[in-house]
């Protein structure tokens, strides 16, 4: 029987095998991944695909990770099911693995719609490093892409297609890109920034209906958007969204929301079982509940988290919240927390707008205290602006210095600067 079995390699398996590590140096520890090899930074995939990062350059840790912390790798491996009362987990084949404690940590998947052609040569997702492999065989042939879905993942897709010449097409159904990360400013200097790029957003439609080459039916040569109008393409990139790879979780007694639901500790509801990362809710500092919170940094810490417990130091979750560093042909931005609340009545809202400079920072206050901020542009000072949302400061007495030049540590009163930003 194996102490520690995890299944998923990747940020949060990996940071709970540094911690149970840490405790446990001899416990024997099996890691499963379907991943041939799970120890690469997913958010490279981009950088992969415009060929600023090579395999080699995106791995998260070294090739040695598994051999040094002695860990069993099953990877290339499916675990199919569990058996919580038998605390056993089946593999493809049918191998079985006994556990004591259990972490899943099985990430999301790329939520596909069903679409006609949808099933043509040269339609990819854009979450694992087999896929962008997949799109990077298909781009010695390709001149022009689509890419659906304006979020995240889609924008970052077009930007790696456009940077190897590709002549891409980003289509998202809402009115702005990037719409529930930033509000609709931030959005149209974000799109006017990837249209002077050389990508075509289209906003407000989507894509009907894949469709295939004249001498090639199989394969894909356009699409046909809501408005009847077709674009030729050479491949469609699907990234609508990410769901939580939760299947192990079906026909059992897990508790599962939308994901896996887990307490302060990484606990699920079953004994000896623990979550972590995309696939589990997981506490949200500002909102003080339990989300779905898809960050590479979250799932390691939660990875961590879960480690600890497993091998029996009791450390709480901290918890995150929605934050976003993003960076599109060099325009850095910072979202975090509520950006865009529904009505604005209950909250006081900093502005400041240099379109010239392309800078510009929107801070929301609630009671006096931060609960959400965007900084474009110039990200300088984001990290204190993060510290004071974290804890709650009421900042009521400072919040006029923030837009200001000179603002910094400095400008903090002496109290609120030693509790918070001097290290002992
Ligand atoms: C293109 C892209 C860009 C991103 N950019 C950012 C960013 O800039 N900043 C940020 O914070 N986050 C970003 N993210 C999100 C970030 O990558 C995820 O939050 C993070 O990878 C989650 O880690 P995880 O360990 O929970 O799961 P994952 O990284 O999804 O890993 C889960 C692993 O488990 C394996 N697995 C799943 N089920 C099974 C099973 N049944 N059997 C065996 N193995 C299984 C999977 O194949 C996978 O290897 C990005 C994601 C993508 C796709």
């Amino acid at each position: 029987m194996a102490k520690y079995v995890i299944i998923g390699g990747s940020a949060g398996g990996i940071g709970a095998v540094e911690a149970i590590r840490e405790i446990d140096p001899i416990g024997t520890l099996t890691v499963i991944s379907d991943e041939p090899v799970p120890q690469y930074s997913r958010p490279m995939i981009s950088e992969y695909v415009s060929k600023e990062a090579t395999v080699d350059t995106m791995k998260y840790r070294d090739d040695q990770f598994w051999r040094n912390n002695n860990v069993q790798t099953l990877t290339g491996r499916t675990a199919n099911k569990i058996d919580f009362t038998k605390k056993q987990v089946t593999l493809d084949g049918g191998d079985k693995i006994d556990y004591e404690k259990l972490l899943i940590a099985t990430g999301g998947k790329p939520f596909v719609p069903r679409m006609e052609g949808g099933e043509k040569d040269g339609v990819f997702t854009f979450t694992e490093l087999s896929s962008a492999k997949d799109i990077e065989d298909k781009l010695e042939h390709s001149k022009s892409a689509v890419v659906i879905g304006g979020g995240l993942i889609g924008v970052s897709a077009a930007e790696a297609l456009v940077k190897r010449g590709i002549k891409v097409t980003l289509v998202e159904l809402k009115d702005n890109i990037l719409n529930l990360t930033l509000d609709k400013t931030a959005s149209d200097i974000a799109e006017k920034v990837l249209t002077e790029a050389g990508v075509t957003v289209i906003t407000g439609q989507t894509v009907q209906r894949i469709l295939g080459r004249k001498d090639n039916e199989a394969a894909v040569g356009g699409v046909v958007m809501t408005d009847g109008k077709k674009i030729p393409c050479d491949l469609v990139v699907v990234a609508i969204g990410v769901i939580p790879r939760t299947e192990l979780a079906k026909e059992t007694d897990l508790k599962l929301n939308r994901g896996i639901v887990v307490d302060r500790f990484m606990r699920t509801n079953i004994a000896e079982v623990y979550a972590c990362g995309d696939v589990a809710e997981a506490h949200d500092f500002l909102l003080n509940e339990n989300r779905l919170l898809p960050l590479w940094p979250l799932a390691h810490m939660g990875g961590r988290v879960a480690g600890y417990n497993m091998a029996g130091k009791q450390v709480e979750y901290e918890g995150g919240t929605v934050m976003s560093s993003l960076k599109y042909f060099d325009l850095p931005i910072i979202a975090v927390g509520n950006v865009n609340p529904e009505e604005l009545d209950d909250y006081e809202v900093l502005v400041e707008l240099k379109p010239e400079k392309t800078v510009y920072k929107k801070i929301l206050l609630k009671d006096g205290a931060i609960v959400g901020f965007i900084f474009l542009g110039d990200i300088e000072k984001a990290g204190i602006l993060f510290r004071l949302l974290k804890n709650h400061v009421d900042v009521s007495e400072i919040k006029d210095k923030f837009l200001s030049e000179d603002f910094g540590i400095v400008a903090l009163p002496e109290q609120l600067r030693q509790e918070m930003f001097v290290v002992n």
